[in-house]
């Protein structure tokens, strides 16, 4: 069995040790009977659209190619029924599931992308 903690931005930790012994303790009380220490860390790319929902179906001009992107900050819950509808894709070439919204070449909101869910929440925490 493999638990993958997400972070902050690694630039955002002041001090990684601590910051690690802390999620250490925090496995430890919660999760017992688990190795506190973590195997493997890393720092990823998130991967955000301009609507902030995903890029779900047929890559446009590649009919052959289908994409599965932009879940950052939302995706565990909705891997199942993506994974069910792009084998749908693949082996029957349609779904009954209704992914029309995240079709990759939907029409994307002009301006800046929107920020991360975790930076909104930073930005509308109450100051202490
Ligand atoms: C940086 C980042 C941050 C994210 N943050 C969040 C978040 O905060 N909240 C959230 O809900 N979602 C988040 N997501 C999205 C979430 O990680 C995905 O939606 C979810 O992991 C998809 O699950 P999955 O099982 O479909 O695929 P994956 O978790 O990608 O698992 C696929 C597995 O298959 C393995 N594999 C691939 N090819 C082969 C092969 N040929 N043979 C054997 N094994 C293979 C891979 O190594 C991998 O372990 C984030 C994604 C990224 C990249």
């Amino acid at each position: 069995m493999r638990i993958v903690f997400a972070g902050p931005h690694l630039s955002a930790v002041a001090d990684l040790a601590v910051a690690l012994q802390r999620l250490g303790h925090e496995v430890a009380a919660l999760l017992p009977g688990l190795i506190p220490d973590p195997v493997r860390i890393g720092a990823y790319l998130d991967g955000y659209t301009a609507d902030h929902h995903a890029a779900v179906g047929r890559a446009p001009g590649r009919p052959n190619t289908l994409l599965a992107c932009g879940f950052s900050g939302h995706g565990f819950k909705l891997a199942p029924a993506i994974g069910l509808a792009l084998a749908q894709l693949a082996t029957d070439g349609h779904t009954e599931l209704p992914i029309g919204h995240l079709d990759p070449a939907r029409a994307l909101p002009e301006g800046p992308p929107r920020r991360m869910v975790a930076d909104e929440l930073t930005v509308s925490a109450p100051a202490h």
